[in-house]
């Protein structure tokens, strides 16, 4: 009935390796990882370079009080400014990455001994200055770098004295010049290859994880979209089958519901289909037996004249009225049901005395019972019981409810119609005597396809099956279901109630 499709194991890998989802996934993490990569590789190169700094700082923290041990005899007397250069040379030539310069007691630069460019600055802050030397040249801190307008770096300082009183500072600035382009050189050459080694391993972990994480992400995905893709196609047995939790695992069991839903309502449609086409052909089927009959008789009737004698002209008659009477009932029963089930027939209640009625349908079917030997009885007691029915439809239902018991019980029989009040409602029952309802049939007898569907051939003659499904009809209509009880043994008893109205 459905047909699945070849699984085509090149659009397969295509779907699940290079899905859109799978691709945005991976490439995002890798952004991700990226980044996380670049932030790592900044945040350790700025640490790094600030750790060197600060052993850098504590380690030549002296530097600038033993400068001025060898400088004291060139400024007794003002500044010596030949012996003071030759003591910076010296120093530099020791330690070639450092910059020195001597300052008054406001900052500003006396003398200096620097390789390269020129100075910016003609004096420096004192702040940093004090506040190093106060710590006993132990603190990390940075202070104004003489080459640049902006820029501050480590530096070591001692005060210069005379006569017990400051006559000025030795302010070394620790990563000179030299430092820097040699620094820069390293620097470059080691965050070149921290750089690509993080990206590589990054890079290569994003592939992995990604690869593995990501497929089994889209996998449940992919199932799910490829089921949805069968069921479009046409396989309605098509379900999702997750071993996931969560909403994924919620899209695939609504999925899932609706899919058996949709089954089961299809299913439905094709039964009904098919069902309905029988009732046609079936229906078909019991018109024309009457007509036949009807018009065979009557061409007889036509064809012999008077050549017919008064007996056989009689029993013609009779057949023709009586196929005729079974075509209207029929035809009716037909035209009322469809009339019923196409919502046009709204019940035009009026109040009625369910007594008189119940009375007039004993009485038009007496004959009826008389004639196939069943005692037809009706407890209907005095006294007016209103109800506020549709007084045609109302008579529909107990007319077929007392033309099948008379119809299903054999001769000798019995048929009682019955009404009991209670308080506010009454109860209208019709009990036979006749063999009863069989329970394969029972659950079917108020489907209007059931008997023509079920087995035509072992229905009575003069019933379509419908008798039922209109009495049903019609007491929904008046909001009231229709209860049946029977057994081989008790015959068959079906009984409604309708609430009675008081003055
Ligand atoms: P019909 O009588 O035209 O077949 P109904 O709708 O009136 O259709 O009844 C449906 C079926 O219910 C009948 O075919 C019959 O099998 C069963 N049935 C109804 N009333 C009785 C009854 N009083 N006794 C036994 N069987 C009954």
């Amino acid at each position: 009935m459905t047909e699945t499709k070849p699984a085509n194991p090149l659009s397969f890998f295509s779907r699940t390796w290079f899905s859109g989802l799978y691709w945005q996934l991976s490439l995002t993490f890798l952004a991700v990882l990226t980044l996380v990569a670049g932030t790592y590789v900044y945040i350790t190169v700025t640490s790094a370079r600030q750790y060197f700094e600060a052993a850098q700082q504590r380690l030549n923290g002296q530097v600038a009080g033993r400068i001025v041990q060898y400088m004291s005899p060139f400024v007794e007397d003002g500044v010596n400014e030949e012996g003071v250069q030759r003591i910076f040379f010296n120093a530099m030539v020791i330690n070639p990455s450092i910059e020195v310069y001597l300052l008054d007691t406001a900052g500003r630069i006396l003398t200096y001994h620097t390789p390269g460019d020129s100075l910016l600055r003609k004096s420096v802050a004192l702040a940093p200055i004090e506040r190093y030397i106060a710590s006993g040249q132990t603190l990390f801190i940075r202070g104004d770098d003489p080459k640049s307008d902006v820029r501050e770096k480590i530096f070591s300082a001692a005060r210069v004295e005379r006569d017990g009183r400051l006559s000025g500072y030795v302010y070394v600035v620790l990563t000179g010049e030299l430092y820097d382009s040699a620094l820069a050189l390293l620097l470059g050459d080691h965050i070149a290859r921290l750089v690509s080694r993080t990206l590589a391993v990054t890079l290569l972990v994003a592939f992995v994880i990604g690869l593995v994480a990501f497929w089994f992400i889209t996998r449940n995905l992919t199932a799910i979209t490829s089921t949805v893709r069968r069921f479009r196609e046409g396989d309605l047995t098509a379900r999702i089958r997750l071993r996931a939790t969560g909403e994924l695992a919620q899209l695939a069991e609504t999925f899932n519901q609706m899919a058996d839903k949709m089954a089961t309502n299809l299913e439905e449609l094709q039964m009904l289909e098919r069902l309905r086409r029988e009732l046609v052909a079936n229906i078909s089927h019991d018109l024309r037996t009457p007509v036949t009959a009807i018009y065979g008789y009557a061409e007889t009737l036509w064809l012999k004249k008077n050549g017919l004698a008064d007996t056989e002209r009689d029993y013609y008659t009779h057949i023709i009225l009586q196929s005729a009477g079974k075509l209207k009932h029929l035809v009716e029963e037909l035209f009322q049901l469809s009339k019923l089930e196409a919502l046009e027939s709204t019940p035009h209640r009026e109040p009625i005395n369910l007594r008189e009625l119940v009375q007039e349908v004993y009485q038009a079917f007496m004959f009826e019972a008389d004639r196939k030997g069943i005692s037809l009885s009706c407890t209907n007691g005095e006294g007016v019981t209103i109800v506020e029915i549709d007084a045609g439809m109302m008579e529909r239902v107990l007319q077929n409810l007392v033309d099948n018991a008379i119809k299903y019980t054999p001769a000798g029989g019995g048929v009682a119609i019955r009404i009991t009040e209670s308080a506010n409602t009454v109860e209208i029952s019709v009990a036979d005597t006749g063999a009863g309802i069989a329970p394969d049939v029972l659950p079917y007898i108020f489907d209007r396809y059931y008997r023509r569907a079920g087995n035509p051939q072992s229905a009575p003659p003069g019933g379509m099956g419908l008798g039922l499904v209109i009495v049903k009809k019609i007491l929904e209509l008046h909001g009231s279901p229709i209860m049946v009880e029977t057994g081989p043994a008790t015959g068959t008893r079906f009984w409604f109630t309708l609430p009675i109205v008081r003055a």
